[in-house]
């Protein structure tokens, strides 16, 4: 047992160091006994993911940003990955977009941010805000799929193309796609326009209106 820990670990660092690391932190023994089963409380899904060095986002992030909100929300709003200010707070949607997505969530739906759960395709930032490549996405996801299992909404709203596509294997254009409701594995999944794209098309507020009502019906 203690010669198997001991080339998972070597193995890990061997990663690391193609990655172009030459230092790191010891890492969650959830993490050394088996990299494939995540754990099953927030909190440690939380250590698992700040120790997280499998894709190339970890080198530049400040901060992994995890997600945040009620654990047991009946809705997941679920972004495309952390921008400057998430990433330099550990907070998603706290910039600009996040006002907006604020105001989605408490003056549309009605009910205080605090009592939804907001997360993102990758918790690192992506560089210059570039898209994730398939790679991270893929690689974040069961980060992602282990915050929905643990959660158990009832309604996912993916917000904008990326965070449809990877929720759904659909990459269909969201402009299509959006306000239609998908029966997932014990939730809908709603898409709508990811807030950045309210502020550069302040005239797509309608349809995201459009979009959530159709949230607030659900509920
Ligand atoms: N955009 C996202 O997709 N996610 C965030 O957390 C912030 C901005």
């Amino acid at each position: 047992m203690k010669n198997l820990h001991n080339a998972l670990q070597l193995k890990q660092l061997h990663i690391l160091k193609q990655l172009g690391y030459n230092y790191t932190d010891t890492v969650p023994s959830e993490l050394e006994a088996d990299s494939m089963d995540l754990p099953n409380t927030m909190a440690k899904l939380l250590d698992a993911t700040q120790a997280c060095h499998l894709c190339e986002l970890s080198k530049s992030r400040q901060k992994t940003v995890f997600g945040e909100g009620n654990e047991n929300a009946d809705i997941l709003f679920v972004g495309e990955g952390p921008g400057a200010t998430e990433d330099s707070t550990g907070r998603p949607f706290v910039g600009r977009s996040g006002e907006v997505l604020t105001k989605m969530i408490e003056n549309v739906l009605h009910i205080p941010r605090s009592q939804v759960y907001i997360a993102n395709i990758v918790k690192c930032r992506p560089p210059d805000n570039r898209t994730p490549t398939e790679s991270e996405a893929h690689t974040c996801r069961p980060f992602l799929q282990k915050q929905i299992a643990l959660i158990k909404p009832r309604i996912i709203v993916t917000l904008g193309a990326t965070a449809y596509r990877y929720l759904t294997n659909d990459d269909s254009p969201i402009s299509r796609v959006r306000g239609t409701i998908i029966q997932g594995d014990g939730h809908k999944i709603i898409p709508t326009f990811h807030p950045s794209y309210l502020l550069r098309n302040p005239s797509a507020k309608k349809e995201v209106l459009s979009d959530l009502l159709k949230v607030k019906e659900l509920l």
